[in-house]
């Protein structure tokens, strides 16, 4: 069971949302386990647990510009009385519904004092620590007075106080919801529960810092375009961008290793598929455990259609890929993506060998922006905008080419990436009938952005085009973005 705590407390810190080590993951074995000692949320955690008879729970403090984020729309629901925010994202909407935010500013009886100024003799703080949990760890408890009951009955007292209302109020927020957010002395806790494994608290956790990171951009320029920022939240965004500037340094620069095609075998498919699966989310082009990807390949008992399972990480693909048959007489059905109507579709209409799903969040954020003030469709413009929007990001050779097939002398055109909306289900938006057409249309595209929900990237013979797509396509529209900003910002005279 600690193996799997610190799993995912690992892919926490990997995926950039939180500093290594910090993360705390609880789970019940035989005994109350956790991801590491010594860390003070210890009593807190244990006592949510058992207020919910969940098995597992995380308490994590974001990072970067997602911490920026979540701290944003934190303060900015509790200054409008709301006690959630609301995801801007129809995938994350419909998984988390709303994200209650535990206001621990002014919760009762909690002492007057900030992190690491607190004054001998005052109470323990609960959450505290949680910036160097490994100098927690280091600390000999019987030698820190602060920390010791023994030498310090009164703290206990007041320190139990403080963990009683604070469990009290993240039982009840995540009785009804899988995670909500802690807001805390000008800083942001995560926190999530599992019914049955850690994993759902990571995958929790991961799509709260997805959605609010799209839902905080989208706002942003939503009021840019309304021309009513203020200079406080000029301000704000300068610093989460200068944030997410150093997240984007971290993730790699050079091309991912990916296997060209055609490829000779199922096996050697399905080693490509986990190859591209497992680069999607190295360069941040997903969270959680969204996203999916799919080959079409020959094989001497008839052309299969391979497709990663529901749920599946996508970093994690190994033994989790369903082979289902291309003239549609078997499937393993229940377990494979729930986006294999459409894959199907794609393959049966047009020239796709391969299709790489991500979450890429500037893609789904620029598709929540539609820039027509008198839109027909305005209120509905982030499902299904009734002025026809695309994305034209220029052209981008397949990573992994060798040079000489990309000098053939012409002019490479722009890349045409249609927005279409994908409800789920089957109706008239619904994604198995919207996006196979946008793929297809003009002898194949290379991409075409889900409303609010993602990129789908084709390749004709292996993932090297399909993942060259998904990256250059977010990397254009997280320019576009910022150039968006950067112009109405102008326009309304504040240059
Ligand atoms: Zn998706
Ligand atoms: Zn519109």
């Amino acid at each position: 069971m600690i193996d799997q705590l610190t799993k995912y407390a690992a892919k926490l810190a990997e995926a950039g949302l939180c500093a290594p080590g910090e993360p705390l993951l609880a789970a019940w074995d035989a005994e109350l386990c956790f991801s590491h000692a010594g860390d003070a949320r210890q009593p807190l955690a244990e006592a949510v647990l058992q207020g919910l008879g969940a098995s597992a729970l995380l308490l994590a403090e974001p990072t970067g510009a997602c911490q920026g984020a979540m701290l944003a729309l934190a303060r900015q629901a509790r200054e409008a009385g709301e006690s959630a925010i609301i995801p801007g994202d129809c995938e994350t909407r419909t998984f988390l519904h709303d994200l209650p935010v535990v206001d621990a500013e002014t919760a009762p009886a909690w002492p007057v004092d900030a992190p690491g100024s607190r004054a001998p003799g005052a109470a323990a703080d609960p959450l505290d620590g949680l910036a160097s949990p490994l100098a927690t760890a280091l600390d000999n408890p019987l030698d820190n007075p602060l920390t010791n009951p023994l030498t310090n009955p009164l703290d206990n007292a007041l320190d139990n106080a403080l963990t009683n209302a604070l469990t009290n109020a993240l039982t009840n927020a995540l009785m009804r919801r899988k995670g909500c957010i802690i807001l805390r002395q000008g800083r942001v806790l995560m926190a999530a529960a599992g019914s049955v494994s850690p994993e759902q608290t990571f995958v929790t956790a991961s799509s709260m810092a997805f959605a609010c990171f799209v839902a905080y951009f989208a706002q942003y320029l939503a009021a840019a375009r309304a021309g009513r920022l203020t200079a406080a939240q000029r301000d704000e965004f300068a610093h989460i961008r200068t944030l997410l500037q150093a997240d984007l340094a971290r993730l790699p620069s050079a091309a991912p290793q990916l296997s060209p095609g055609p490829f000779a075998n199922a096996d050697q498919a399905r080693a490509a598929m986990i190859q591209a699966g497992r680069a999607v989310v190295e360069y941040g082009l997903v969270d959680s455990s969204f996203g999916n990807v799919s080959c079409r390949q020959n094989t001497p008992e008839g052309e299969l259609l391979l497709i990663s399972q529901t749920g599946s990480a996508l970093d994690e693909l190994s033994g989790l890929i369903d082979p289902c048959r291309m003239d549609g007489s078997s499937c393993v059905g229940l377990t494979a993506s729930s986006e294999y109507p459409a894959h199907k579709a794609i393959y049966d209409g047009g020239p796709a060998r391969a299709l790489l799903h991500g979450h890429p969040r500037f893609a789904v954020i620029l598709s929540l922006d539609c820039d027509k003030a008198d839109c027909p469709g305005r209120g509905n413009c982030h499902r299904s905008c009734a002025t026809p929007r695309a994305v034209l990001a220029p052209a981008m050779p397949a990573w992994n080419t060798p040079a000489g097939d990309t000098a053939t002398g012409d002019t490479p055109s722009p890349l045409l990436i249609p927005i279409v909306p994908g409800e789920v289900g089957a109706g008239p938006y619904g994604l198995c009938n919207t996006l196979p057409p946008a793929l297809n249309d003009d002898g194949g595209r290379r991409g075409a952005i889900v409303y609010g929900h993602g990129l789908f990237a084709t390749g004709r013979a292996d993932f090297c085009e399909a993942f060259a797509t998904l990256h250059g396509v977010e990397r254009f529209c997280r320019e576009e973005y910022f150039r968006r900003v950067a112009q109405l910002d102008k326009q309304s005279g504040a240059g």
